[in-house]
């Protein structure tokens, strides 16, 4: 038996459901019973049957997964795999930003930790956000940590001020990419569009054909035979086998070194001897559990 057999074995065995983000490798998301952007993994686990739940992302997601599950245990093969940009927002400074600017909701990424969530009021997603900051009733929003995606939702949003939370919040992987990329990419690919991911500078943003999440790409990169693709390039591979006839475009800098961690044999050993097991301490998951549904919610 292959290590790929030895894992859907287990994974049958011990009534686990295996969730991969898109940005995983794709040996990891071709063993995966559910494929997604964190919106879609979100919801899946929470409507998920089974006991298990065995999280390939970062460290957020598998968090997300137990708050929204509390009774399944939810493993993570790689516990280290974090995410710069969830460690730029602290409860402490969202509990700062909330003292100045009294009666603002703060609307936190799911790009954060557990911690910082259950000091807001309603969480999103890069394919949500904008939904979310409109369904508030409030005119001034705090938002954080991700400024490019607050910037990206001001503009979708103008009748609303948002408020970045820090100012300079960012994805490391998504901010490298530059208006020069996307020039150079023109000249490469005459016939290519060109679609970013909004965690991508506003510069970026502007000068690419399209915004979305991942989610939004794998609905809508169809509608032409040849794309550049500003995410990371994790996402090439649900795109290829989405439309196999369309010619798809990464950046070779495109790689989050975190999404790349889990191997086949780490999948192989969480299933057999369950491990990591996420732990949320009670007194943080209850208020993180009421931000996330409330975006579930907003989301149907
Ligand atoms: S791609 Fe960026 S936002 Fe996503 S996990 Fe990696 S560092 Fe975090």
């Amino acid at each position: 038996m292959t290590c790929g057999q030895e894992i859907r074995r287990l994974a049958a065995e011990k009534g686990a459901l295996i969730l991969a983000h898109n940005y995983q490798p794709p040996e990891i998301q071709d063993l995966a019973d559910i494929t997604g952007d964190s919106l879609e993994l979100a919801r899946r686990a929470k409507e998920a049957k089974e006991s298990t739940l065995v999280v390939c992302g970062v460290y957020f997601m598998a968090e997300t997964a137990k708050i929204l599950s509390p009774e399944k245990t939810v493993l993570i093969p790689r516990p280290e795999a974090g995410c710069p940009l969830a460690d730029q927002l602290t409860p402490e400074s969202v509990r700062a930003a909330k003292a100045k600017h009294p009666g603002a909701p703060f609307v936190v990424y799911v790009n954060s930790t557990a911690a910082t969530k259950a000091e807001c009021d309603i969480t999103c997603t890069s394919a949500n956000a904008a939904d979310v900051v409109r369904a508030l009733p409030e005119d001034t929003v705090l938002f954080g940590p991700d400024a490019n995606l607050a910037a990206y939702v001001q503009r979708l949003v103008p009748e609303k001020k948002i408020i970045p939370v820090p100012h300079n919040g960012g994805c490391p992987t998504h901010h490298q990419f530059s208006v020069r990329d996307i020039e150079n990419a023109r000249r490469e690919y005459p016939d290519a569009a060109i679609v970013c991911h909004p965690e991508c500078s506003s510069e970026v943003q502007l000068a690419s054909d399209m915004v979305g999440s991942t989610g939004y790409m794998l609905r809508n990169c169809g509608t032409k035979k040849e794309w550049v693709i500003l995410t990371e390039k994790g996402i090439i591979h649900p795109l290829q086998k989405k439309y196999p006839d369309t010619l798809f475009h990464a950046m070779d800098m495109a790689v989050c070194p975190n999404m790349k961690l889990i191997t086949e044999e780490d999948l192989y050993v969480t299933l057999r001897d369950g491990v990591v097991p996420v732990q949320v301490p009670d007194i943080i998951a209850d208020r993180a559990r009421v931000a996330i549904e409330r975006m579930i919610k907003v989301s149907k």
